[in-house]
């Protein structure tokens, strides 16, 4: 497991002396516990290969120090390679004329309902004033959950019974407008897999009120999965960000690994918890250091 590779690379090392350099042959049978230890976590064959090339040049020849010894030597690279595999954080880009529009988007039981509500209350904390809009008419469980939350939050939803989404979202826009809202954040259909009519909907939505962010959910235990999700969705609709929920359940990070290298999309949020403060702003360097363990 993932969780212990700290401890896997130590014991590789344990019975190595001093020896000044590490040797090719000495980082080649670490770079083993670390390739086995990724693809256990389910990262993408691909990102392996590369993360281990890098992880081995930067490795073979490094003088060990006094300070760490050959397995901290080794960790330390570890730990720089993977933050630079997440990818930097980078904030939500709130900027253009008010209300600026974001949506999430994401399938049936990723976490989309839940995280638009942590991502509302995030928002509200920095001063923005948030309209919800209920965008999922298929399912009266989703428009009746996303109102509980935003009850709980103190947040305001907009839902019309009847209405398509794209028309709904149109109409939320025009009343997030003459309220003086300054960010509108729609909660769009899931469904339990990608599905062509899900995806025009998803397009005729964002053609209308041209968000400023396009939030994709993905549920983080699904593993290398998260990878086709992501792309199923990128034919269609411009995502501008990812937030993986339930990192709570993976501390083996192999969609987050995986993920940012392979898509380009940068992870803006990581959902790591059921309750509605469950959620952390995507700082590399942290979850590097969790990954490793
Ligand atoms: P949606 O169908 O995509 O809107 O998904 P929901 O928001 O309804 O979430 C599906 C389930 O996942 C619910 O039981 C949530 O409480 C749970 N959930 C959402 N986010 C997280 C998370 O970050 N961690 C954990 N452990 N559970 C989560």
């Amino acid at each position: 497991m993932f969780e212990n590779l700290t401890e896997r690379l130590n014991k590789v090392f344990a019975g190595l002396t001093r020896r000044g350099k590490l040797s090719a042959e000495d980082v080649d049978v670490a770079m083993r516990e670390v390739r086995i230890a990724l693809l256990e976590a389910d990262v993408h064959y691909s990102v392996v290969k590369s993360f281990v090339a890098n992880v081995k040049e930067r490795a073979v020849g490094v003088e060990v120090s006094e300070a760490l010894n050959p397995g901290q030597q080794v960790i330390k690279i570890v730990h720089e390679e993977l933050i630079k595999t997440l990818g930097p954080s980078e904030r939500l880009n709130l900027t253009g004329e008010k209300p600026r529009v974001v949506m999430f988007v994401g399938l049936q039981g990723s976490g989309k309902t839940t995280q638009t509500a942590k991502v509302a209350k995030f928002l509200r904390g920095q001063g923005e004033r948030i309209l919800l809009v209920a965008a999922d008419p298929y399912r009266p469980a989703a428009v009746k959950q996303l109102q509980t939350l935003g009850q709980r939050i103190d947040v305001e939803v907009f839902y019309q019974e009847g209405i398509a989404p794209p028309e709904l979202c149109k109409r939320a826009f025009v009343y997030a407008q003459k309220g003086g809202f300054s960010v509108m954040m729609i909660d769009t259909a899931g469904r339990s897999q990608l599905d062509q009519a899900l995806m025009d909907e998803l397009g005729a939505i964002q053609k209308i009120v041209h968000p400023v962010e396009i939030l994709l959910v993905v549920d983080s235990m699904i593993g290398q999965e998260a990878l086709h999700v992501a792309e199923g969705f990128r034919d269609t609709v411009k995502i501008t960000g990812l937030i993986l929920s339930k990192m709570d359940g993976d501390s083996r990070g192999g969609a987050a690994i995986s993920i940012r290298s392979v898509t380009g999309v940068p992870i803006k949020f990581l959902g790591t918890g059921e309750g509605i403060d469950a959620l952390e702003s995507y700082d590399p360097s942290r979850l590097s250091s969790r990954i490793l363990g």
